[in-house]
């Protein structure tokens, strides 16, 4: 069996930190703790961190602001902890390229089934599976099984669960115009509480990692008032 997951706690609330430490301590994962931002960058810092747990409502440097630092240099996975409810936030938090999100109060055996979903995904993304089906779209490599992109020069892009079940369904329906409707579908799971908005957010990201122009999208076509059309070229 690999090295214990390493798991970064990010709560400024001690009794909550405690306890999110405690319980994933006891499902046998390495913790590290931290309750600001500052405390946030020498914890990972130090490396090997597999996911983050990060709460929004921080003193001084709040967790959205955190989250686009930290996706500046790092593509761990990320689930956003918050006591707002807000739907706003949801957005951000995925713009900003957020792996999950939930909202307290939550279910600690909710949330440890959704790290445990997440870290078994990007594990996946590490693992090369031979004979994979791969979609190939303009020098891009789509792995279903590894679930990873490949871009032309051969590096890989890491995408969010969102960006990736969005391109897969896109990538594995080229040429036909799917609705909005039917690719919030393959995007959807509970908490986001996803809407039009979500398949928007998501094209555009997607488009900002694979389009030669994202203002000019040629693989990812807008197809007005019904959904998207992926090209395949
Ligand atoms: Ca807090």
């Amino acid at each position: 069996m690999s090295r214990a997951h390493h798991i970064l706690i990010v709560e400024d609330e001690p009794v909550t930190r405690a306890t999110l430490s405690g319980y994933f301590a006891a499902e046998g994962y390495r913790i590290s703790e931290a309750g600001d931002g500052e405390a946030l960058r020498r914890a990972f810092a130090r490396g090997d961190v597999d996911l983050v747990l990060l709460d929004i409502n921080l003193p001084g440097e709040d967790g959205l602001s955190l989250l686009r630092d930290l996706r500046r240099t790092s593509e761990v996975g990320v689930i956003m902890v918050t006591g707002k409810s807000d739907a706003v936030d949801r957005i951000v938090a995925l713009e900003l390229g957020a792996d999950d999100y939930v909202t307290k109060p939550f279910d600690t055996r909710e949330l440890l089934a959704r790290s445990k979903n997440l870290l078994r995904r990007t594990q996946a993304a590490r693992a090369v599976t031979p004979d994979a089906p791969v979609k190939r779209f303009d020098g891009w490599a789509l792995d279903l099984d590894r679930r990873s992109l490949t871009d032309p020069q051969g590096s890989d892009v890491r995408l969010t669960r969102g960006e990736f079940d969005l391109l897969a369904a896109l990538a594995s329906n080229a040429g036909r115009v799917l609705t909005r409707d039917s690719l919030l579908d393959h995007v959807s799971h509970r908490d986001w509480a996803p809407n039009d908005r979500t398949v928007d957010v998501l094209v555009g990201r997607l488009r900002r990692k694979i389009e030669r122009d994202a203002k000019v999208p040629t693989l990812i076509v807008t197809v007005h008032g019904v959904g998207y059309l992926f090209t395949g070229r």
